[in-house]
């Protein structure tokens, strides 16, 4: 067995570790092996001596990331166990089938990999590191994903230029671990639906994969109905909107390259359809120029307001500001999809923020839906931050 360097933590630190929650913070820790680098596995150990968890250092306030309460080896057959386990729940609730290859394969804390996020895309993974234990351990993660899915996987795809910490003393150059650019389909499918996914350039990890029941429950109000996607990136919801017999589709993004990619995946699925049409064009601007009762269904899928617990208070103004602008203008018994996808901000201070702009409309409004992230985004119940995506569909009278 491997000897891992140590660090214990103070007294009465061990608490959380002990209810099983996978971050350790900086305050919380006595002493620290010699010679520790960023990234190395280590052990943590309470005052008394008490062996806690097994994760990665790193400086910064969340100094460890345990991956495993018990003592054993991060090695290749660890990852092969958390990817199969991941694996196997996504399976178990049909996820992965042939006309839905696009899912989250590993969702970090939720999996009990925190750092990491794998998305699967036909046949190709991408994996992103967010701690630099991960970024040392990508080719054991890379075997260990060939070894879950066998012949199915073909590419794996490693992008995490944008999610390292800046002064990491890495070079986290995006590329592939496996396969490279020869037999490589750009084209995924999310129920049925054709999406091309560009992980080079896109954000995130290409696609935004924990809006997939939200945009299914979406295509069942779009029936007959003036749809405007406010933020719509990629044109997730615009193609469940089309397929869900809506009279017209309208796709707002500030990126004129998130609108090209959205006008391409509306081509892939309906070739030139009238119904649709697009526009790169800030959000509230857009919202503020156009006339009361354009659209009866309005999506509302901004990026997170709040990135830190300092900008939260501005956040709520952003939302409440924001849905202010969607009350006001929506049509009589229109239909709002409002989110928020801010950490930070709880669900609760995410409705208070709808329900008061809702009052200064002066609408009747009525919630119908209160959605949340899908199941290949797990909350680990030890560890409730992950959390992050609240949404309610409200009525408006
Ligand atoms: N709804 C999308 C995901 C939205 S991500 C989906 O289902 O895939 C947030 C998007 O908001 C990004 O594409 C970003 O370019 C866009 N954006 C950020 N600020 C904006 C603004 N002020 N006005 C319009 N779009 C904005």
């Amino acid at each position: 067995m491997n000897q891992y360097k140590k660090i214990f933590l103070k007294p009465k630190k061990d608490e959380s570790l002990k209810r099983f929650h996978p971050w350790v913070f900086s305050g919380a820790i006595s002493s620290l092996a010699d010679n520790i680098e960023e990234g190395d596995v280590v052990e943590v150990y309470a005052h008394d001596k008490t062996f806690l968890g097994v994760g990665h250092y790193q400086i910064g306030t969340i100094a460890v990331r345990v991956l495993s309460f018990q003592q054993r080896e991060l090695d290749t057959n660890f990852y092969e166990e958390r990817l199969g386990d991941a694996y196997q729940m996504r399976n178990a609730i049909n996820l992965v089938r042939d006309d839905n290859n696009t899912y989250r394969l590993v969702h970090g804390e939720g999996d009990m990999l925190a750092g990491l996020i794998i998305d699967i895309y036909a046949g190709l993974a991408v994996v992103q590191a967010h701690s630099i234990g991960m970024h040392m351990s990508r080719q054991m993660i890379a075997i260990a994903l060939q070894r879950v899915y066998g012949e199915s996987l073909h590419h794996i795809y490693y992008k995490s230029e944008s999610t390292l910490p800046f002064k990491a003393p890495i070079d986290p150059q995006d590329s592939f671990l496996f396969g490279g650019e020869a037999g490589l389909d750009k084209i995924a499918l999310e129920n049925n639906l054709k999406f091309q996914i560009d992980w080079e350039k896109g954000q995130k990890t290409g696609f935004f994969v924990d809006q997939r029941e939200n945009r299914s429950l979406l295509e069942a109000y779009s029936h007959g109905r003036s749809v405007l996607n406010m933020f719509c990136y990629t044109g997730g919801f615009s193609v469940y909107a089309m397929r869900g017999g809506a009279k017209e589709v309208m796709g707002v993004d500030s990126s004129a390259k998130a609108v090209m990619l959205a006008d391409e995946n509306i081509k892939l699925n309906f070739g030139d359809d009238s119904r649709y049409s697009s526009s790169s064009d800030d959000a509230f601007k857009f919202l503020r120029d156009m006339p009361n009762d354009a659209y009866d269904l309005i999506v509302l899928d901004p990026p997170a307001f709040a990135k830190h617990r300092g900008a939260v208070r501005n956040a709520l103004q952003g939302y409440k500001k924001l849905n202010l602008a969607a009350f006001e203008k929506v049509a009589k018994g229109g239909i709002v999809f409002t989110f928020s996808c801010s950490q930070v901000i709880s669900r609760e201070q995410f409705r208070l923020a709808v329900f008061s702009a809702a009052a200064i409309s002066g609408r009747s409004v009525k919630i119908l839906h209160q959605l949340s992230q899908p199941a290949d985004h797990p909350v680990n119940i030890y560890h409730p931050e992950g959390e992050y995506l609240k949404g309610l569909v409200l009525q408006v009278s």
